[in-house]
């Protein structure tokens, strides 16, 4: 640490990304809610198809490549996107452009714990309100005169799910904005897109890193009214995603058919381990997700995870208070889960 950082820099606890093995041969790596799938074979053709000569030359700075083919697939205008490097730069960039330093920003707990870590970097202040046993929207939220929200929807850990219409209500009660973080809604029964178009004050942030399997390529867009879209243009750097992420990004929204099929059996899988994690004695929340959380208090979750650790297995564990009694186990391949399964069982004997 040096004496030149700002005074909320030097106290920062840093976000704490899940272990990336150096490499994956023979670990099961199911702790940081990657796609075990390959993106769709359209991305694939068209990284063979680019040219370096795309990098010679700077990339379009508003992605409009991307939010013109977006646009019809989601059935919004293109002036209602923007884009960015991963959702995660546009959750600061939402910060940024809305949120005053000393303003409030609020959110239910458990959730994303990246949301603090942007907070305390705008010296924002920050208003955590806990969820209830049934993980539904805390009613305390909406007395928070907070400046902006955050619901991350589905919401991780937990993987559970708050209804569009539960958050439009929200919507019309408070005054800041209500950013909901759709980082997992490819694989959800519902979502909040289409709460945009009649609510001036919600913003949805998407992400091809989870459904789309292209965790890498670090792209990521939100939707919103054109006016706070503008606002977010004003603010991003100029050229804040690459020309590779933009093509690539629009071959793979383009492919809703791989979408669908690869979401289709992973959620098929979350069904059968939920099941399985359950005779085996966890309790599993309801999972809207591409993960599950598993809870269990004997023998600790923390022991269980450094045993599958052992067997080449990697779950992510939170090593905090509310959140040490769970495993957050991303749902892989049929065959992953089965050798998490037979770990298991002979873990807990
Ligand atoms: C993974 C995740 C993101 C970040 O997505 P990127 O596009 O990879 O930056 C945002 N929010 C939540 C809740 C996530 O789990």
């Amino acid at each position: 640490m040096s004496k030149f950082a700002r005074k909320n820099i030097r106290k920062l606890t840093p976000y704490q990304p899940g272990e990336q093995p150096v490499s994956t041969a023979d670990v099961v790596k199911l702790n940081t809610n990657e796609n075990p799938y390959p993106p769709s074979p359209v991305v694939t053709t068209a990284l063979r198809r680019l040219s370096t000569n795309i990098l010679r030359t700077y990339p379009e700075p508003f992605a409009d490549t991307f939010r013109n083919i977006a646009a019809r697939v989601l059935k919004v205008r293109p002036d209602m996107i923007v884009t960015g490097n991963g959702s995660d730069e546009l959750l600061s960039l939402i910060i940024r452009t809305f949120v005053q330093p000393g303003q409030t920003i609020a959110y239910p707990t458990p959730t994303y714990s990246l949301y603090p870590v942007l907070a305390d970097l705008h010296e924002a202040n920050v208003r955590e309100v806990p969820f209830g046993d049934d993980f539904d929207l805390p009613p305390r939220l909406a007395n928070t005169r907070a400046a902006l929200f955050f619901l991350a929807n589905p919401n991780a850990p937990s993987g559970t799910f708050i209804k569009p219409a539960t958050i439009e209500r929200f919507a019309r009660r408070v005054r800041g904005l209500v950013a909901v973080d759709e980082a997992y809604v490819d694989f959800a029964d519902d979502h909040c897109l289409r709460l945009v178009k009649r609510n001036g004050n919600i913003i949805v942030l998407r992400t091809v890193s989870k459904g789309y399997g292209l965790a890498g390529l670090r792209f990521g867009f939100a939707v919103a009214q054109a006016d706070i879209i503008t606002d977010l243009l004003k603010t991003k750097d100029s050229y804040n995603c690459d020309a590779v992420s933009i093509a690539l990004a629009t071959a793979a929204i383009k492919d809703q058919a791989y979408l669908t099929k690869t979401v289709a059996r992973i959620r098929q899988q979350r069904a059968w381990l939920t099941g399985r994690l359950e005779k085996l004695g966890f309790r599993v929340l309801p999972s809207q997700a591409n993960f599950v959380w598993a809870i269990r208090s004997a023998p600790s979750a923390g022991g269980i995870y450094r045993r599958l650790k052992q067997r080449g297995i990697l779950v992510r564990y939170f090593d905090q208070p509310g959140l040490n009694t769970g495993l957050r186990i991303t749902i892989g391949r049929p065959q992953e889960n089965r050798r998490l399964v037979a770990a298991l069982a002979d873990i807990l004997g």
